[in-house]
C-alpha cells in the first residue's frame, strides 16, 4: 500500500481534508494545462508575478543566455555583469534617490533586510533603543518570524505564532477622523523606541485587498518625517505596474527612504528580491569602521539568472506598453465587476489599477467557489471573503471576459 501521506508538503493548506490539488503541467501566455489536458485562463499571475505572462520569449532567451555564460558566484568579493546592470536599472526606475540596491531571493527575505537596515542605521549613528517598528492593522509583509511581527496581529495565518514574535506597534492607516488622530498619537507615544515605519503603499495585499488614497500615503510619509523615523515602502505587491504606475508611490509623489520589491521583479520566472535604500540611508554604513557595514549576505543573492530575467523583465516595460495595458485592464474589471454590485452576498465591489476585487458577505464556503471557479475554466484563488483578479497585464480582451465571466457567475449562483 502507497502511503497517502504526500511527500510533498503546500503552503497554507490543511492537507488531509483539503481538496487534491492540481497538477499543472505547463503554461503559455495567460493559460495553465494541467496533466488532465483541461487549461486554465489564469486570474492571478501566479501570486501577481506573471506581468508578462508565462514563457515570455525575451526571459527566457536571457535565463538561457546567462546560463550558459555562469548561472551563479557567489556575491561576496565578487560582482558580475547582471547584477550591477540591474541594480543601475532600479536605481534609475525608482523614485527620488532611492538607488543602492541589497538583493535577496525572496520578499519576506528582502523585508527583513530593509528592517535591519533600519535598525543598524541608529546603531551605527550611535543612538541605542530604537528597536521596534511601526506598521499597520491589515498590512502584510511576510511570513518569516520578523515580517510576520509586522502583520496584522490579527491576520489568520500568523495569529497562532503571536506569543513569539517581537511586540510592533500596530496602528490604524490614517485614512480619516479618528483614525488619523489614533495613528499620529500612537507613532506620538512610540517615536523615541521605534526604527522605523513599514507600510504597503496603496494596496494592503495579502491581508484583504484593501486600498487607501494616494494622501493617507502621504501622511504616513509626513509623519515619519516629523518624527525623523525612515520609511520602508514594501511595494512587492504594487510595484512593476500593478496599481497603473510601475510603483505605487509614485501616485503619492512620495520617496520612502527604502523600498523593497519582488514578486513581478523578475517576471514571474525566478525567485529574486530587492531593498533599494536612498543615499541617506546608503551613507550611514559607508564609513571607516568595519563594525557599519550592513550584516546579511543570502547566500544566493544577486543571483545572475534571477538578474537576467529581471533586466529582461524591464525592457518588456521599456518596449511594451505595460502601464497603458494596466490601465485598459482597470477599465475591463470595473465593467467587468461591476454587476457584481447588485448580487446577493456582495459586500463591495473595488478596482485599481489592474486588480479587481469582489468581496463576499460571509459565510463563504472557498472549497465550493475555488471548486466551481475551476469547472469554469479559470483559475482564481479567493481567500477569505475575497475573490480577486490580479491577471497578467498582457491578458487579451477575451480572456478577461473569460474571467470576469466567470466570477459573475459563480457569484450569482452563490446568492
Ligand atoms: C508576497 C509579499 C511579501 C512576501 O514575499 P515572499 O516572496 O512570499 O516572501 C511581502 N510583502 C508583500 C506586500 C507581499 O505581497
Amino acid at each position: 500500500m502507497t502511503d497517502p501521506r504526500p511527500a510533498l508538503w503546500l503552503p497554507y493548506e490543511q492537507m488531509k481534508t483539503a481538496p487534491p490539488p492540481l497538477q499543472a503541467a505547463s503554461t503559455q501566455g495567460c493559460r495553465i494545462a494541467l496533466e488532465d489536458g483541461r487549461v486554465l485562463v489564469d486570474g492571478i499571475a501566479s501570486w501577481w508575478t506573471a506581468v508578462h505572462g508565462y514563457n515570455h520569449p525575451h526571459i527566457a532567451a536571457a535565463v538561457r543566455d546567462q546560463l550558459a555564460a555562469m548561472p551563479h558566484v557567489m556575491l561576496g568579493g565578487l560582482v558580475h555583469a547582471p547584477a550591477l546592470r540591474l541594480a543601475e536599472r532600479l536605481g534609475a526606475i525608482t523614485p527620488g534617490d532611492l538607488r543602492h540596491v541589497f538583493f535577496a531571493e525572496s520578499g519576506s527575505v528582502a523585508v527583513e533586510v530593509a528592517m535591519k537596515m533600519a535598525l543598524q542605521l541608529w546603531r551605527n549613528r550611535g543612538i541605542a533603543g530604537r528597536e521596534r517598528f511601526l506598521a499597520f492593522s491589515g498590512g502584510y509583509h511576510g511570513d518569516t518570524l520578523a515580517t510576520m511581527s509586522v502583520c496584522d496581529p490579527e491576520e489568520g495565518m500568523h495569529a497562532l505564532f503571536a506569543g513569539s514574535l517581537a511586540r510592533q506597534v500596530i496602528a490604524p492607516l490614517p485614512r480619516d477622523g479618528e483614525d488619523r488622530q489614533r495613528f499620529d498619537t500612537m507613532i506620538g507615544a512610540y517615536a523615541h523606541e521605534l526604527a522605523g515605519v513599514l507600510v504597503e503603499p496603496l494596496v494592503q495585499g495579502a491581508g484583504g485587498m484593501v486600498f487607501h488614497p494616494p494622501e493617507v500615503l502621504r501622511r504616513v510619509r509626513a509623519a515619519a518625517d516629523r518624527h525623523g523615523l525612515p520609511l520602508i515602502a514594501d511595494e512587492i505587491f504594487t510595484g512593476f505596474g500593478r496599481t497603473g504606475t510601475m510603483f505605487a508611490c509614485e501616485q503619492a509623489g512620495i520617496v520612502p527612504d527604502i523600498m523593497t520589491v519582488s514578486k513581478a521583479l523578475t517576471g514571474g520566472t525566478m525567485a529574486l528580491s530587492a531593498a533599494i535604500a536612498r543615499r541617506w540611508v546608503f551613507e550611514a554604513f559607508w564609513s571607516d569602521d568595519p563594525a557599519h557595514a550592513l550584516m546579511h549576505g543570502p547566500t544566493y543573492m544577486g543571483n545572475p539568472l534571477a538578474c537576467a530575467a529581471a533586466s529582461a523583465s524591464l525592457d518588456l516595460f521599456e518596449r511594451e506598453p505595460r502601464l497603458e495595458q494596466a490601465a485598459a485592464i482597470g477599465l475591463a474589471l470595473e465593467a467587468g465587476l461591476a454587476p457584481c454590485r447588485a448580487m446577493a452576498g456582495v459586500v463591495d465591489v473595488r478596482v485599481l489599477g489592474a486588480i479587481g476585487v469582489v468581496q463576499l458577505a460571509p459565510p463563504v464556503d472557498l472549497a465550493a467557489i475555488k471548486a466551481a471557479l475551476v469547472a469554469a475554466g479559470v483559475w482564481v484563488r479567493p481567500f477569505r471573503d475575497i475573490l480577486y483578479l490580479t491577471p497578467a497585464l498582457t491578458i487579451s480582451e477575451g480572456e478577461l471576459d473569460a474571467l470576469c465571466g466567470a466570477v459573475r457567475r459563480v457569484v450569482r449562483a452563490r446568492g
